[in-house]
């Protein structure tokens, strides 16, 4: 990356994270609230309004599926439809900009400064509300023919569990079990309802054995759907971020625990490591994204 100046623009359903990067380094950053009133139209305006000056280039992160040609195929969270507000953003800001999905961007955060530097080949998961993840390999960023290149959260694990019931209308999604809301899901379904994830974390470091058993089902699910991911995409690293990674090393060793036991034996050397950036992951990958630009 030269010494240029970039925006890294992390757009989410509650607030916009901006990020303005000198090379490598982080200048400052800041947030706007998002304004998703009449689908949206007001977000990549206020962006536009807050930037102090001119860049080199600017990336948008996006909570939506991302085409391989910058058109993006609705987020819901921010009131889009189908769109492409890279274009839109040039045009209103003279500054040339890429899109990318958020869990993409934090990917290549993480790969490239975070947890997974070092490495050039990482699978990041990011398990938050929803799961979702992002694909490096060689160091770029693997979106696929459609943007859905590591909807890891879909991954169906067991078709036949009627409570298990997915936001895509599916039942058994990877997601529904091994996110902050399936991991409550599981507390509420084992006689602890109404608790936070974190509590439910913490309690279960804390030696409730009742709650540590639903964490051990929820982190045996995701080492079997990272050791799938794995047998297909054979990464050096795979990083653990959002919000439930928050539990940190108590969380890696059960995930590590269960890849070991479903993987296939010659990917047993496969590093499960934690997220570093926490939440400027998601502005960092932008900003490397749009200094990557062809
Ligand atoms: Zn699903």
């Amino acid at each position: 990356m030269e010494n240029k100046l970039y925006y890294g623009i992390d757009v989410g359903g509650t607030s916009v994270k901006i990020g303005l990067f000198d090379g490598l380094a982080l200048l400052k950053k800041w947030s706007v609230p998002t304004d998703t009133a009449d689908g949206g139209s007001r977000i990549l305006r206020d962006i536009a309004a807050s930037l102090p000056g001119p860049a080199a280039g600017a990336a948008l992160a996006v909570p939506g599926a991302v085409l391989p040609d910058g058109t993006v195929n609705r987020c819901v969270n921010l009131g889009w439809g189908v769109c492409r507000p890279a274009d839109e953003f040039s045009a209103l800001t003279g500054i040339p900009c890429r899109v990318l999905n958020d869990a993409n961007a934090a990917a290549l955060g993480e790969q490239r400064l975070g947890g997974g530097r070092g490495y050039q080949d990482v699978l990041f998961v990011a398990l938050g509300t929803g799961v979702g993840a992002g694909v490096v390999l060689d160091g770029r960023v693997r979106v696929g023919a459609r943007g859905t290149a590591g909807e890891l959260g879909h991954l169906c694990m067991d078709p036949a569990d009627p409570a298990a019931v997915c936001t895509c209308g599916h039942t058994g999604c990877l997601e529904t079990y091994c996110s902050a809301t399936g991991i409550t899901r599981l507390a509420a379904q084992a006689g602890r309802p109404g608790m936070s994830c974190k509590d439910v974390m913490d309690a279960a470091a804390a030696g409730d054995g009742v709650l540590e058993a639903v964490v051990d089902r929820a982190c045996d699910i995701l080492g079997r759907g990272i050791a799938a991911a794995c047998a297909l995409l054979d990464p050096q690293a795979v990083v653990l971020g959002g919000g439930v990674a928050l539990a940190g090393e108590y969380l890696r060793l059960k995930v590590q625990h269960a890849f070991e036991k479903y993987a296939f034996h010659a990917c047993l050397g496969t590093e499960i490591l934690l997220a570093t950036l926490g939440s400027d992951a998601g502005l960092t990958g932008a900003a490397l994204f749009a200094a990557d630009a062809p």
